[in-house]
């Protein structure tokens, strides 16, 4: 497993990030996320969706959160510079670049939560496109509209 290219330290988004200690091209792959697979949403005690759980496809979650998957310290952006790309259960999922990586950047990429999860998990990932919270990209338009109208009047 090719971890040679990231390491972990402190992020201005959240707690640790990963970060690259080469550049990568687009559509290089960057470390595996790994953990074990469930087919039961993961949940918290809160009843709020961890943050290292991600659903790789419909119906199939992985939990990111041992300490031996390589990249779980990858945060969330709303301008991701890479994506998580499922291979099916012999090689799991792959961080992916999906722009060039200079060294030395933050590596990112869409967490795909939905609606309801983003909810509990606001994004502080600085990007101008930033939704304010951890959200898929196509659904960042319909969560525009919920704040807008859950939003107070005055
Ligand atoms: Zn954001």
């Amino acid at each position: 497993m090719n971890t040679a290219g990231t390491c972990s330290q402190p992020s201005p988004i959240s707690g640790l990030g990963l970060f690259a200690t080469h550049p990568f091209a687009a559509g290089e792959r960057i470390a595996a996320y790994s953990g074990p697979l469930t087919d039961v949403p993961p949940t918290t005690r809160d009843g709020s969706t961890p943050v290292y759980a991600l659903e790789v496809s419909p119906g199939l979650w992985l939990d990111g959160s041992p300490a031996d998957n390589p990249a779980r310290h990858a945060n969330h952006s709303c301008q991701p510079n890479a994506e998580l790309i499922w291979h099916g259960p012999t090689e799991g999922a792959w961080l992916t670049a999906s722009h060039p990586i200079a060294k030395g950047m933050e590596i990112t990429f869409d967490y795909g939560f939905s609606l309801a999860e983003s909810l509990f998990q606001p994004c502080r990932c600085g990007s101008p496109e930033c939704a304010g919270r951890i959200i898929a990209a196509p659904l960042r338009p319909a969560l525009r509209r919920h704040l807008r109208f859950s939003r107070p009047r005055d």
